[in-house]
């Protein structure tokens, strides 16, 4: 009922009402689920059905918070937020309300909830009915993401423990959440796990792209991507302004975000992005969290992540509201090197040199990536997933056995002084100052490859470098080192297969459409296909409603409802009302603007 009324949406998905349930009945629990997976929801409800109380949201990110508020209230939800941010008049306003039992969710910061909960009346604290903590790993030190003020919540459940607490948190490790449950004082607590897959997310890697190669392959990508929001991540501040620029020459508006920006230029960037005033950010990680926009429809990764989580949490940006959305990784021998320097640099060698290779080895699959990766999260997952490049491609393999040895042959004769870029231009070869200096040119395994392309040789090196033909030392330029199961192949002794590479035509996959189940019972009535016309036209409506009344245009209607829309194409309140995201107060508030542009499109168009 509520779902309906407020949301405009029809089910709970996955755990939701049991989690809703469990808290009603005065039970503490942890919450995991993906980004986009729905946690929201589990701690709204609550505060909503309470007839006199509210649940108090702790949250670390004040852009979030408000962010919340703002969807909360477009549904005609009395949610209101106390922070440093606000004056003291708005705080003091705040607390009255809370008084008169006017407020359903109140969101908070941790060191302004245990500042202030002291100096509230019973009055208040008898009507709190939950603590939700959101962000919950930001309590553990083994987390990502360890933040000092939220470790005094534990004191919540000593002094209130009546009000039942619920964690959640979009990390799964296990130590991360056990440290959760000591923390908070909640032993007891129920494990709420949903599944970590992201279905509508459609997993691409691009292997050995390189330079002004990667960047024509990226610009392909992003005209089939035209006027929807995406997200680009490159490893250094220098590269996302030269992307930035790059891609703006030639007419695809983008701006870099880096940690070195100042505030202000940051917060105009997301507010820029959040309102589809800027489709394309080139950004480094510093870039993402706190932005709670549904309708990023692909997230690009220029460079490699360090790490599975990283990945998985920013490509989680991606998809939020469901539909189909595109993560694209680029995968090359200079990330590589890059990355295991950084590794070996940082202060646990050992743990981040294990976690990159577990990236690698995903970068490089030749089975299903969603497999790979919901295994990494000790998630069982026993099928292929078709929505990955490995699935709808799956690779060819070949006896790379000669290929090999013209490689090892190659760095033998260079006397394993040579890194890979280098005996790719012998093998291809290309007269280049440094290669005739050092008179490689005059080597018998000169030119062998040459009609293979760099793109090719790139990533056969790259899979022979997997196989464990050689070594790179680190320590030692770069320089490419024989193994010994490298000189077993050399001589004969050994073969080996290759994934067969192919040239990656980035052809898009579907306008953004709901991803469909694999196995569905086929429909009696055909399904009604989208107008893509009506559907950008009811975008610029969006917009403009957007604009005029100062909030994100998602915040209007989510691209999910648009096409619901653009699908049904309804003329009357009563048609409209029940779409998709439609609630009752946004049905009020945008029948007629919708309805009146669906109304001239189909008089103009029929
Ligand atoms: P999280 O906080 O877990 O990252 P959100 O709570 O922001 O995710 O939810 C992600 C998206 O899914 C939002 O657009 C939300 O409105 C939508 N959503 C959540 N629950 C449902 C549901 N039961 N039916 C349809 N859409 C839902
Ligand atoms: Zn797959």
């Amino acid at each position: 009922m509520l779902l309906r009324s407020c949301y405009g949406y029809d089910s709970f998905r996955g755990q939701q009402w049991d989690i809703i349930n469990h808290t009603l009945d005065g039970n503490d629990s942890i919450v995991l689920m993906p980004t986009g997976g729905g946690k929201s929801l589990c701690y709204q409800i609550p505060g909503l059905m309470s007839e006199e109380g509210f649940a108090i949201v702790i949250s670390p990110l004040l852009a979030l918070m408000n962010d919340q508020i703002d969807a909360l209230q477009q549904n005609g939800v009395p949610a209101l937020a106390l922070n440093s941010e606000k004056t003291d008049t708005e705080n003091r306003q705040t607390v009255d309300l809370l008084m008169q039992g006017k407020v359903k969710l109140l969101y908070i910061s941790p060191e302004k909830l245990l500042s202030e909960i002291d100096r509230w009346s019973s009055a208040i604290t008898d009507r709190i009915c939950l603590f939700a903590v959101d962000e919950a790993h930001c309590i553990s030190q083994w987390g990502h993401d360890f933040r000092p003020e939220y470790t005094q919540l534990g004191t919540l459940k000593q002094r209130y423990p009546d009000i039942p607490v619920m964690a959640l948190t979009a990390t799964a490790d296990r130590i991360t959440r056990d440290d959760i449950a000591k923390q908070l004082n909640i032993p007891e607590a129920r494990l709420f796990i949903s599944s970590f897959d992201r279905p509508n997310i459609s997993l691409n890697v691009v292997q050995g792209s390189t330079g002004r190669q990667k960047f024509r392959q990226i610009v392909q990508f992003i005209n089939l991507h035209r006027g929807e929001s995406g997200i680009i991540y490159c490893l250094r501040r220098k590269d996302t302004e030269k992307m930035a620029a790059e891609l703006t020459r030639l007419g695809i508006k983008a701006e870099p975000f880096h940690a070195g920006m100042s505030v202000s230029e940051k917060q105009r960037i997301q507010r820029d992005f959040i309102n589809d005033d800027l489709k394309v950010v080139c950004a480094t990680i510093a870039f993402g969290m706190g932005i709670d926009k549904s309708n990023v429809r692909y997230v690009i990764h220029s460079n490699m992540p360090r790490n599975i989580e990283s990945y998985y949490q920013e490509i989680g940006r991606a998809g939020r509201d469901g539909l189909a959305a595109d993560a694209l990784l680029f995968y090359n021998y200079g990330d590589m090197v890059t990355l295991q320097q950084f590794a070996q640099q940082s202060g646990q060698v050992q743990v981040n040199m294990d976690k990159l290779r577990r990236m690698q080895q995903f970068a490089e699959s030749g089975v299903c990536r969603r497999r790979i990766l919901l295994n990494y999260f000790n998630e069982r997952f026993d099928h292929d997933c078709h929505n990955c490049d490995v699935c709808d491609n799956p690779p060819e393999r070949f006896d790379g056995t000669r290929l090999a040895q013209m490689a090892l042959s190659a760095i033998m004769r260079t006397d394993q002084q040579a890194g890979m870029y280098t005996i790719t231009d012998i093998l291809r070869g290309w007269r280049k100052a440094e290669i005739i200096e050092k008179g490689y040119d005059r080597l018998k395994t000169f030119g062998v490859g040459h009609d293979l392309t760099v793109a090719e040789w790139n990533a056969y090196l790259l899979q022979m470098l997997q196989l464990g033909l050689f070594d790179v030392a680190y320590d030692e330029g770069n320089h490419l080192k024989i193994t010994e199961f490298g000189s077993e192949v050399l001589y004969g002794r050994q073969s080996i297969q290759l994934n067969r590479f192919e040239r990656r035509n980035l052809k898009r996959k579907q306008a953004a459409e709901p991803v469909q189940p694999v196995i569905e019972v086929e429909p009696t009535v055909p399904a009604k296909k989208m107008d893509k016309a009506l559907f950008e036209r009811l975008r610029d409506v969006r917009k403009a409603l957007a604009t005029a009344s100062h909030i994100a245009p998602y915040m209007v209607f989510s691209d999910k409802s648009l096409q619901a829309m653009a699908t049904e194409k309804p003329t009357t309140q009563a048609e409209f009302g029940i779409l998709y995201g439609v609630g009752e107060v946004k049905c009020q508030k945008y029948w007629r603007p919708f309805t009146a542009a669906i109304r001239d499109y189909l008089a103009t168009n029929n």
